[in-house]
């Protein structure tokens, strides 16, 4: 039901840099590229360059990722100027991470690195007075069988779980752009090794905010990466992939605050017998306002 893929993890790795070799002409201007870390979503990777250290990331993927990443344990190394811990990375894009300089070229330098990532984008300005319509269709109504901040696994997100059999159609609750389809995965099991293979479109809004739907059944989206849709509008089907229990649908609005710490929004959503707009409870049924 937490959907996040190597969310809040970190990866400290003591790197031992070695000076270039002594002997080479000074004539030559050596390049060398190392990577420090590739998974499909980004890659960081550190130039040295006549004792300059460049380190930057790319974002593979077709969301922005925002990006936190440290350097320690310094050692005959040191950073030059001043960078953000935490950087926005649109997708495709690649940006520099932090500049640090040798203090003396021909002594070894060492160095720690850590970083931790998280889908979305950051300073993000969430509209709270928006009223979600309800993700299915006008004449159905579906249980929610966890909440915001329920105990089972939203503890720290706002996000809801509706109980619904597999295949039922899934309509978008706010107009935006589609950012990122799954529909290959076909299994599922209540494990964390599971949650990179759950089914999935991420939309963002007008506001930058992202929303998530997720579990989908495998081939159940029937939208495209680029796609404006409109509320209302089909998406997909729901499904039971990836770390999941029974057929559901997770439903989540979301910004980064800086890589760390995600900015999980309790969204308000408008329904039949609340057009005014309620706060969704556990246990309940609610039925979409016919508009
Ligand atoms: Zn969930």
């Amino acid at each position: 039901m937490n959907y996040n893929i190597l969310n809040n993890k970190k990866l400290i790795k003591i790197i031992f840099v070695f000076t270039l070799l002594i002997h080479l002409p000074v004539s030559i201007s050596a390049l060398n590229i190392e990577t420090l870390e590739s998974n499909g979503i980004f890659t960081v990777k550190c130039t040295k360059h006549d004792g300059v250290y460049n380190f930057y990331c790319i974002n593979n993927k077709t969301y922005d990722i925002t990006f936190n990443f440290e350097l320690s344990l310094l050692k005959n190394l040191e950073i030059k100027g001043s960078f953000p811990p935490a950087v926005m990375i649109s997708n495709g894009q690649k940006i520099m991470l932090i500049e640090a300089v040798k203090k003396d070229k021909n002594k070894k330098s060492l160095y720690a690195y850590t970083w931790y990532w998280m889908k979305g984008k950051m300073d993000v300005q969430h509209q709270s007075d928006y009223l979600y319509s309800l993700p299915y269709a006008t004449n159905e109504s579906y249980k929610i069988i966890q909440g915001f901040y329920g105990t089972y696994s939203h503890e720290n997100i706002c996000a809801i779980d509706w109980e619904m059999p597999e295949g039922t159609a899934i309509h978008a609750a706010r107009p935006g752009k589609i950012v990122s389809v799954e529909k290959s995965y076909n299994k599922n099991k209540v494990h964390e090794s599971f949650k990179n293979y759950g089914n999935h479109i991420t939309i963002e809004h007008k506001d930058s905010s992202y929303r998530d739907y997720y579990h989908l059944k495998n081939n159940g989206v029937v939208v495209s990466v680029g796609q404006l849709v409109e509320t209302g509008q089909l998406i997909g089907y729901s499904g039971n992939t990836g770390y999941s229990s029974v057929p559901h649908l997770h439903f989540e609005v979301y910004s980064s605050i800086d890589g760390k710490i995600k900015n999980s929004y309790p969204i308000k959503f408008k329904t039949e017998r609340y057009p005014e707009g309620i706060d969704l409870l556990e246990n309940r049924l609610y039925t979409p306002l016919k508009e």
